[in-house]
């Protein structure tokens, strides 16, 4: 099996999947893609939550022709998602996309491929070969066999045509079912695995599904680059991924929240500041462990090991930075501090976080 130490990295745009470099975060817009303000604004978003890559829908001639409008005003990027039409795939090539998917189960046949293809390899653009269960070619069986040879057919069919600049994926919207079909993949192919769990759903029900599905292969050592498939905004695909790939120590960016449950010992409104320092610290892109702790039994412990935290007692809270007890304050004054601590660190970037926040101690 090839993991993700040892896949072939393809550049798309100014970034390098594979090969064993950071697992990539990315996400698909849901405006239509003729309206490029609207795209172009919810692309913005994406890049501010940490979006590396973004893929848009390419259903139309139209939606194809504003792609080079698109891509003018974006900094990470663009993919254009094919599917049916595959002469918009041209367009899509000549407005400089920085890569292209197609969907073996919706090809309308091989010979238009087999021009795109060699079109792409022309301009050296990356193929994602992106099976999806939910359309997956009825001469397939619909299981992990079936998916993996769908797969395994249409980048032997690519290869014999002389391209190798290719991504694969495979995705159903059992999370089990995707992890089995990607082990499997994995060990038949070199390329760079997009991971993702189709079609999970939205809210708590598409995070737990996406998060199961990507951890599971992740731990596996499988996965390139991951897309979280949420209904709704996909800010919160974004969120999510950094929160799963954070969760497996394999991408650090921007506030870790430690906060306890909250129990009977608690005697401050834990949930309301919890919410006040997650909705402050949003935007930020530094990696830090900021901890918002209830009480004197776990509070003290996790502050301590968090870079800066605090720990409620009965009107008052104790501040922590980088294990030292900055002091004492009212427990509101105490997350004023916490924030602007936070904030402040953000100016200095990744590498002096720990320097600011030492060469800080004691000011408060
Ligand atoms: S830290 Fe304190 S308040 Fe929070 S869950 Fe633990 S015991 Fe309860």
């Amino acid at each position: 099996m090839w993991r993700r130490e040892d896949t072939l990295p393809i550049k798309i745009g100014n970034i390098v999947i594979g090969g064993g470099n950071p697992v990539a975060v990315q996400s698909m817009t849901n405006t239509r893609t003729e309206d490029v303000p609207a795209t172009v604004s919810q692309i913005k978003r994406l890049e501010k939550a940490g979006c590396e890559l973004v893929r848009v829908a390419v259903p139309t001639k139209d939606s194809a022709l504003k792609l080079g409008e698109i891509k003018k005003s974006i900094s990470i990027p663009l993919i254009a998602d094919l599917h049916f039409d595959l002469s918009l795939g041209f367009i899509a090539l000549e407005m400089g996309v920085d890569k292209i998917r197609i969907n073996p189960g919706t090809v309308p046949n091989r010979q238009i491929l087999k021009d795109l293809v060699l079109e792409a390899k022309a301009r050296n653009v990356p193929i994602r070969v992106g099976v999806n269960k939910g359309s997956l070619p009825d001469s397939y069986s619909k299981d992990r066999e079936g998916l993996v040879k769908c797969a395994l057919d249409y980048v032997k069919l690519i290869e014999d045509w002389g391209y190798t600049n290719l991504v694969v994926s495979i995705k159903s919207s059992d999370p089990e079912e995707t992890v089995n079909a990607n082990v499997l993949l994995a060990s038949y192919v070199r390329y760079p695995i997009s991971l993702g769990v189709t079609e999970a759903g939205g809210g708590w029900r598409g995070i737990v599904k996406s998060s199961i599905g990507l951890a599971l292969a992740l731990k596996e050592g499988i996965g390139d680059t991951v897309r979280v498939s949420l209904t709704g905004d996909p800010v919160m695909e974004v969120k999510v991924a950094y929160e799963v790939l954070r969760s497996l120590n394999l991408r650090r960016r921007g506030v870790n929240l430690i906060a306890c449950p909250t129990c009977g010992r608690c005697q401050v409104d834990l949930e309301s500041y919890y919410q006040e320092v997650e909705s402050a610290l949003e935007n930020i892109t530094v990696p830090i462990d900021v901890a918002v702790m209830g009480c004197s039994v776990n509070g003290p412990g996790e502050a301590r090991l968090a870079d800066c935290g605090v720990a409620f007692g009965k009107d008052k809270a104790v501040f922590f930075i980088k294990g030292n007890i900055i002091g004492t304050f009212s427990p509101r004054e105490a997350i004023k501090k916490l924030i602007s601590y936070v904030k402040e660190a953000e100016r200095y970037k990744d590498e002096n976080v720990t320097a600011f926040l030492l060469s800080t101690e004691g000011d408060a």
